[in-house]
């Protein structure tokens, strides 16, 4: 942070600097990762804070990953019976971390390297993630403390559970009890040169769910280890499949209201779509956290790629208007709690791109008053490539660039403060503008291309949708797949 530059720090969780030569406020979030890239340079020009501090860990089938970019690893269930940490510190994350430290680039954590090795002088998530409050004051002891040492995060992501009522279309029948359903009884998709969601390949990838009423060692080691991390997490994180469906998050909100922690931040990854009785159950629970102020913030991940029909086609099972209804819900009755839209931002989110930045501005002219309570992020989808926004044709780009343009028409000024655009989440989305840009090579193209259009004809037959009625704009990109298609003949 520069000295010509004031702190506003009277937000939680969205610190602002006021710039000496302009109205543009400029956001903390992107200050902090400035100033720790000079921290993480002094180290190795590797070196990346959320190995260390960041994990996500998949309960349902004993996978982890540090941060969630890099693809899960198994935890050896060796290691997590003598040491439930190891849900966290495995050998496996070990070495990624000494290799960090020496200044060797995991191949595991592509997802950054692309970023930072794409034209133009971007952030990766590296420096965002290492910039964060909880990762920064783990810098000394992380860097005097051997590679090797069990450490206790700081941010913590669990699954519970599977179970879900939506088969959105870049997810998996291990994520999702749904699409589990479906593969189970109609098979997998047949793609231009292999099988997509088959369960032969998520039993050979080791990634089938424990069925519920299993015993779980992953589970059971969680709970052990739960006190022992839980007065120094800062964030904790419930995903799933959807988990409001599974009793161990109403377990979680329960253990909060009976252990109030000041510094604690409870985040849920949520399609806001389940029965109204759940969602009642959540309110309520929900209020007596932050009325009671038991925490620092609570705060949702509502998943939704698009608007409208749009959004429903790619999160299938998904009502739009019952979706935007629970979130208006969420944030009329919680007080102290904010929402984070997830754009996975994919093929089909670039023509809804306009309507998805106006519902933002709308619900921040509506609930952001006195701190920021709605925010989105786009991050992009990698898996499946035929979902990869790098298979559009050149246009596409453009469309993207028309709606940065206006993104950039409302920055957050003094004047907009709370109701404006962010510099980092145009930003964000100039970077994935730039990696849209690097595309594929030919061959990658075209097999993707095809994938895409064998995929949703399939979906279409499936599920008794269409395509090209919910993407009628996108008629030149679907001829295109279609051409593709009839040269990869599937005689697999
Ligand atoms: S380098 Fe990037 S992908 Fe790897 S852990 Fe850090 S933020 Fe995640």
């Amino acid at each position: 942070m520069s000295d010509d530059s004031k702190v506003n720090d009277n937000t939680p969780g969205d610190r602002v600097i006021e710039k000496k030569d302009s109205d543009e406020l400029q956001s903390g979030y992107m200050s902090d990762a400035l100033v720790v890239k000079q921290k993480l340079d002094s180290v190795s020009p590797s070196m990346c804070l959320a190995k260390w501090t960041q994990v996500s860990i998949h309960l349902t089938n004993g996978h982890t990953q540090s941060c969630y970019h890099p693809p899960v690893h198994k935890i050896p269930i060796k290691e997590v019976e003598a040491n439930p940490s190891a849900l966290h510190n495995t050998s496996y994350k070990k070495l990624q971390r000494k290799k960090m430290k020496e200044g060797e680039r995991p191949s595991e954590c592509q997802y950054c390297w692309n970023i930072e090795d794409a034209p133009g002088n971007h952030l990766s998530d590296r420096h965002y993630r290492s910039g964060e409050e909880w990762a920064v004051e783990m810098y000394d002891e992380i860097v005097n403390q051997p590679y090797d040492y069990d450490v206790k995060p700081r941010y913590v992501e669990v699954n519970f559970n599977h179970a879900c009522q939506l088969s959105c279309s870049y997810c998996s029948p291990h994520i999702s009890s749904s699409w589990n359903d479906e593969i189970t009884k109609q098979g997998p998709y047949r793609m231009a040169e292999y099988e997509h969601n088959s369960l032969d390949w998520v039993k050979l990838a080791k990634l089938t769910p424990i069925r519920q009423d299993q015993p779980n060692p992953y589970r059971d080691a969680f709970w052990k280890w739960w006190p022992e991390i839980y007065p120094e997490l800062r964030v904790f994180r419930m995903t799933g499949g959807e988990p409001l469906l599974d009793v161990n998050t109403f377990k979680v909100l329960d253990y909060v209201i009976e252990h109030p922690s000041p510094k604690l931040q409870i985040a849920i990854t949520s399609n806001m779509s389940t029965k109204p009785e759940l969602m009642d159950k959540f309110i309520k629970k929900s209020k007596i956290i932050a009325d009671g102020k038991l925490i620092d913030h609570l705060a949702l991940f509502a998943s939704v790629d698009s608007v409208g029909k749009q959004a429903e086609y790619i999160r299938h099972g998904l009502n739009f208007d019952t979706f935007l209804k629970h979130v208006n819900r969420y944030l009329s009755e919680v007080n102290a709690n904010s929402v984070s839209f997830i754009n996975t931002f994919n093929v089909m989110s670039v023509t809804g791109l306009h309507g998805f930045v106006d519902m933002v501005l709308d619900l921040r002219s509506k609930h952001s008053h006195t701190f920021q309570r709605v925010w989105f992020d786009t991050p992009m989808l990698r898996y499946p490539g035929w979902q990869s926004v790098q298979i559009l044709p050149e246009r596409y780009q453009g469309i993207i660039e028309e709606v940065i343009r206006y993104m950039k028409k409302f920055p957050e000024t003094r004047e907009t403060r709370l109701r404006g655009i962010k510099d980092f989440e145009v930003a964000k989305l100039e970077r994935v503008l730039a990696w849209m840009k690097l595309g594929v090579s030919p061959q990658v193209l075209e097999k993707e291309r095809a994938n895409f259009y064998f995929f949703f004809t399939e979906h279409d037959k499936r599920r008794g949708t269409n395509f090209l009625e919910a993407f009628p704009e996108m008629l030149d990109f679907w001829e295109l797949c279609e051409a593709a298609s009839k040269k990869f003949p599937r005689n697999y």
